[in-house]
């Protein structure tokens, strides 16, 4: 499930949002200032922000800067009207695109759409169905299956399968999928552990699909991950 951070300081409008993007299927976090969309980004891992300008204790803009220094994530602005310079700024600085307040919730439903599709898109260029004896995985749907039983991936957990999947002759170090699957920047030495939670809970559902006693996943110690594409004789 696709999950939004609403970054919006002011109560009604956040909550609307909240209330709609919900209704949407859309998982949601919300923050009512800078400092807490920080540590919400963080904590969260959205895959896409709806971010306001004008807040309480760090400026829209300071949250873009600190977002765009260790990730792509989408990032779609909300502005009040009037604030030209602010939209041109905020698209200099790495936002994807804006909506001006008061908007309808049709527009941004479709701006979201829009973003997400051009960040899919660019993220599995190159449309090919990955197939195997046990998974198969369609990037134009999205659709994941194993043993012939569909998979419910949330987006990260495809996107990892799927890197996992395209270099199965060799283990992917931690701070590779950090870098290709998360688009984190590796300098940062984010905590591996998000990549082990994504992967224990990928791991889960590929058992529970392809049998108890394999793991087509296969944790290599202090390196990373490697995608087996069969499962191990039990012994
Ligand atoms: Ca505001």
């Amino acid at each position: 499930m696709t999950k939004i951070l609403i970054v919006e300081d002011e109560a009604g409008l956040r909550q609307g949002l909240e209330i709609n993007l919900r209704h949407e299927n859309y998982d949601t976090a919300t923050a009512a200032d800078g400092e807490e969309a920080i540590r919400l980004f963080h904590s969260e891992q959205p895959d896409l922000v709806l971010l306001d300008l004008m807040l309480p204790k760090k400026s829209g803009f300071e949250v873009l800067d600190h977002i765009r220094k260790i990730s792509k994530v989408p990032v779609i602005l909300l502005t009040a009207r009037g604030q030209e310079t602010d939209k041109v700024r905020g698209l200099r600085s790495g936002a994807d695109d804006y909506v001006t307040k008061p908007f309808g919730v049709q527009e941004l439903f479709a701006r979201i759409d829009a973003v997400m599709r051009r960040t899919d898109v660019a993220a599995t260029s190159g449309k090919s169905v990955c197939e195997d004896d046990i998974i198969r995985l369609d990037p134009s749907t999205r659709e994941a299956s194993a043993s012939n039983q569909r998979l419910k991936l949330s987006p990260k957990e495809f996107d990892l399968l799927m890197y996992l999947f395209k270099n199965k002759e060799r283990v992917v170090p931690r701070d590779e999928l950090l870098s290709r699957v998360w688009n984190y920047r590796v300098d940062l030495k984010l905590n591996s552990r998000t990549v082990d939670t994504h992967v224990t809970r990928l791991r889960r559902k590929l058992q529970k699909a392809v049998g108890t006693d394999s793991a087509v996943i296969v944790a290599v110690a202090k390196i990373g991950y490697r995608y087996l594409g069969e499962a191990p004789v039990p012994h």
